[in-house]
């Protein structure tokens, strides 16, 4: 019996390196329901624009270490714990010493009135289906990205820039709306518009139909869009199915402390999967790499001190490069609290921080994303950031030729209540 790592996503793979170094002399499976392990996903939307090759996609490459055992195509059906195993699709048994739950999510397929059996309907998560997605469209293909969250817009963008007709459907009235607000969000639709992406905000999908069994347009604000080609993007799901009557869900989430601990102390979890129940109330799912892989490592840490130890930053940043347009997210906007903001919007520039208390607590860089590490070191420093706002929030200096940064507009907002700043 050793450590059992379920998931070969950021957070089981960097969980299993991590228990390698931390506790040597314990062997390691790594058991993964797909064929493949240890891929990126965030590079799936260049590779479906056929704009990297299959094989740079792994970041991981099982080595000679005769203690890490990778399982793959092997999906775990249920968990015993008094037993302490787990039971595979396949009939095996693993038992394990000490497991961590990595399973990641599954993406979430809305139901389309007339999408049913419709070819060329694909959802946006996985190697397969982006292998599909590769396989099926072709130069002047319409596609329709359904959902303009990060997957969203970053499927669009890559898939634009390699040549496609790209059009984004999003039901919020803009896009990234779980993590920017409206003004920074603008900048985004700015962008994604001079690149030729049209863009349908404010109206989810109302139907599909299809020619030839193949899927032909989709409806939004009553309005028909043409299209060879529909993604689904619009969020997942944690992959926690496989634990019902484990006693580890709790109203269906995989809770965790913030030391990444399930109720059974044996067993940790990371990633995608988890809700973090902080000691204060609060409920933490960032569901982004850096923290799957934050996670991962500390969760295999954890695994066998009396007293793990808990995540130090509960904050969800984020830095992505949308084929022209670099932006740094830095976490979610809280009520109440006071903007800073810089805007200089012939050059695409809009930059915002959240004031909490005396502490950055969110904010967006869009066009220049300069500053972002100071800015996210007072952030989880907690350190007062009120003597260096001012050039926290300006463009870095040497970034934009002399006096143009002193063109941009600063501006003061106290107090941005819920739906003014989202
Ligand atoms: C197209 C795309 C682009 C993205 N771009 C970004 C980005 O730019 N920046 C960013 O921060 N995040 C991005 N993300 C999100 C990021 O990829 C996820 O936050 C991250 O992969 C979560 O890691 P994870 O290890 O928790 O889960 P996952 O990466 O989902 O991995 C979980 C693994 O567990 C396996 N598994 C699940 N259930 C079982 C089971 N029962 N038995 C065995 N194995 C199982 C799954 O097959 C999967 O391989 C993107 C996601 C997608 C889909």
């Amino acid at each position: 019996m050793g450590i059992v790592i379920v998931g070969s996503g950021p957070a089981g793979i960097h969980a299993a390196l991590q228990c390698r170094e931390s506790w040597p002399h314990k062997s390691v499976t790594l058991v993964e329901g797909e064929n493949y392990a240890g891929y990126c996903r965030p590079l799936l939307p260049l590779y479906m624009a056929g704009q990297v090759k299959e094989e740079k996609l792994f970041l991981f490459k099982p080595g000679e270490d005769h203690r890490l055992q990778v399982k793959t195509g092997a999906k775990v059906q249920s968990l015993d714990r008094d037993r302490q195993t787990l039971r595979l699709e396949n009939g095996e048994e693993i038992e394990y010493e000490r497991l961590i739950l990595a399973p990641g999510g599954r993406p979430i397929i809305p139901r389309l009135e007339g999408a049913d059996g419709l070819r060329g309907v694909f959802p946006v998560r996985n190697l397969p289906d982006a292998r599909s997605v590769r396989g099926w469209i072709a130069k002047e293909q319409k596609i329709v990205v359904l959902g303009g969250g990060l997957v969203g817009v970053k499927t669009a963008a890559y898939l634009r820039s390699g040549g496609f007709q790209v059009a984004v459907v999003e039901k919020e009235n803009r896009l990234l709306p779980q993590a920017l607000g409206e003004e920074p969000a603008s900048y985004v639709e700015n962008h994604f518009r001079s690149m030729g992406i049209d863009l349908f905000l404010g109206g989810s999908l109302e139907a599909a139909e299809g020619e030839g069994g193949k899927i032909a347009r989709v409806k939004t604000g009553g309005q028909w869009i043409p299209c060879d080609t529909l993604l689904l993007a619009i969020g997942s799901a944690p992959n926690v199915s496989f634990l019902n009557g484990s006693g580890l869900l709790e109203e269906e989430k995989l809770r965790v402390s913030q030391a990444l601990q399930t109720r059974d102390p044996r067993i940790f979890a990371a990633g995608d999967a988890v809700t973090i129940f902080t000691p204060g109330g609060r409920r933490f799912t960032p569901w982004t790499w850096p923290q799957a892989v934050s996670q991962g490592k500390l969760a295999a840490v954890n695994l066998y001190r009396a007293q793990p130890v808990p995540l130090k930053t509960l904050t969800r940043v984020n830095s992505m490069n949308l084929q022209g347009l670099s932006l740094t997210m830095l976490g979610a906007f809280e009520e109440g609290s006071e903007e800073v903001s810089y805007a200089l919007p012939g050059e695409g520039i809009f930059r915002q921080i959240f004031l909490r208390e005396g502490r950055i607590a969110g904010g967006a860089l869009v066009g220049d994303i300069t500053g972002a590490g100071p800015m996210h070191h007072f952030m989880i420093g907690g350190k007062d950031p009120a003597p260096e706002i001012s050039r926290l929030i300006r463009p870095s200096f040497g970034f934009l030729p002399r006096g143009l940064s002193e063109r941009g507009l600063e501006r003061r907002r106290a107090r941005v209540i819920s739906g003014e700043g989202k």
